[in-house]
C-alpha cells in the first residue's frame, strides 16, 4: 500500500522535521544496519539516535548502503552527559559525526540537562557555536523541564528548536508541553508507546477506536501523538511492527477518540527523574 507522505513540522530555526521518525534506543549494535535498513525500506527517512544507544556506526552503515540522497534524510543524535562542556561538545559532536559518516547533522540534541553538574547553559552556548559553523541544521534539547528550558532562555541567545521528553498517554507533561508551545519549541515524544511498560494496548480508550478504524492499539496511540502535533519516533525491532507503526497516515481519530486517550495519564514516568539523572 502506498502511505502518503509523511507531514513536516516547521521549526523555530526555520527549518522542518518529519513528524514521524524511527528510535534506535536498545538496538544491539550489530543489527543496528538490517533493522535501520528495514525502516528505510518502509519509507521512514528521520533517525534518531544517540551517543549512548553505541550504535550510530550501524545507522550510519544502513545509510551510507541505502543510496537515499541527503537531503532526503533527516538524522538526529545527542550528546551524552560526560561530554557536556565546550571543547568535550565540540570532540563529542565530531566523533558522533564521524561515527554516523555525514557531513553534518540535521538535529543535535543535549540529551538530560543533568543539573546537579550545572553545565547545560555553557553546553548550549557550545551548541550554538556548532549551529553557526553549519555542521548541524538545528540545535535542541532531550528531557529539559520548563524550569531547565526558561534558564536556557534567560541566560542564551538561541531558544531550542525542540524537546525531546518522555510522553505517553500515561505521561503527557502538560507544564513543559505548554511552555514549549508557548516559545514555539517543538516536542519530540520519546517512549511514545510507553516502552511497552504499561498495558496502554489493552485500554478500552485505545481498543475502542482501533476496532473501528481496522489499525492496531499501537498505531492508534501514535496517530494521537501526530495529531496533537508531536514530533514521534517509535522505536521496534520487529519488521511487522516497523511497518504498523509507519502506516498511520490513512486514518483519522475523533476529537472524542483524541480525549478519551488524552484522559489515561496517570504520571507514569518510564525512567529516571530529570533533575536526578547525573
Ligand atoms: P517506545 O515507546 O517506542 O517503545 C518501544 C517498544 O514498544 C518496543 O521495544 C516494543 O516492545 C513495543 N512496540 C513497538 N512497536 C509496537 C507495536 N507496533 N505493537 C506492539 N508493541 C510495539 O520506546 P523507546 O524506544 O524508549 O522510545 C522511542 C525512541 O525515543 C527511542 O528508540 C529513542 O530513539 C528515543 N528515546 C529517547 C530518550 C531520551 O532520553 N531522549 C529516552 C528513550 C528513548
Amino acid at each position: 500500500m502506498t502511505q502518503p507522505p509523511v507531514p513536516r513540522i516547521q521549526l523555530n530555526d526555520g527549518t522542518s522535521i518529519p513528524q514521524l521518525g524511527f528510535g534506535v534506543f536498545k538496538v544491539d549494535p550489530k543489527q543496528t544496519e538490517r533493522i535501520v535498513t528495514d525502516a528505510l525500506e518502509v519509507g521512514y527517512r528521520h533517525l534518531d539516535t544517540a551517543r549512548i544507544y553505541g550504535n550510530e556506526e550501524g545507522v550510519g552503515r544502513a545509510l551510507a548502503a541505502s543510496g537515499i540522497p541527503r537531503e532526503q534524510l533527516f538524522v538526529t543524535t545527542k550528546l551524552w552527559n560526560d561530554d557536556q562542556g565546550t571543547q568535550s561538545v565540540f570532540d563529542a559532536f565530531d566523533r558522533s559525526l564521524d561515527r554516523l559518516g555525514l557531513e553534518y547533522l540535521d538535529l543535535y540534541l543535549i540529551h538530560w540537562p543533568t543539573p546537579r553538574n550545572d553545565r547545560y547553559v555553557e553546553t548550549w552556548k557550545a551548541f550554538e557555536r556548532l549551529r553557526e559553523s553549519g555542521r548541524v541544521r538545528s540545535i535542541g534539547v532531550s528531557n529539559f523541564l520548563a524550569h531547565h528550558l526558561e534558564r536556557l532562555l534567560d541566560e542564551t541567545d538561541v531558544v531550542p528548536a525542540v524537546d525531546q521528553i518522555e510522553l505517553h498517554p500515561y505521561h503527557q507533561q502538560p507544564e513543559t508541553a505548554a511552555f514549549a508551545e508557548e516559545h514555539a519549541i517543538a516536542i519530540e515524544a520519546w517512549g511514545p508507546l510507553g516502552q511497552g511498560k504499561y498495558p496502554l494496548f489493552e485500554l478500552p480508550a485505545v481498543t475502542g477506536p482501533a476496532e473501528v478504524h481496522g489499525k492496531t492499539p499501537a498505531q492508534v496511540v501514535i496517530r494521537w501523538h501526530l495529531q496533537l502535533g508531536n514530533v514521534v519516533i517509535p522505536k521496534s525491532a520487529t519488521p511487522s511492527r516497523i511497518r504498523e507503526n509507519f502506516e498511520v497516515f490513512d486514518f483519522e481519530l475523533s476529537p472524542l477518540d483524541m480525549t478519551e486517550v488524552g484522559g489515561l495519564e496517570r504520571g507514569f514516568r518510564t525512567g529516571s527523574h530529570h533533575d536526578n539523572v547525573a
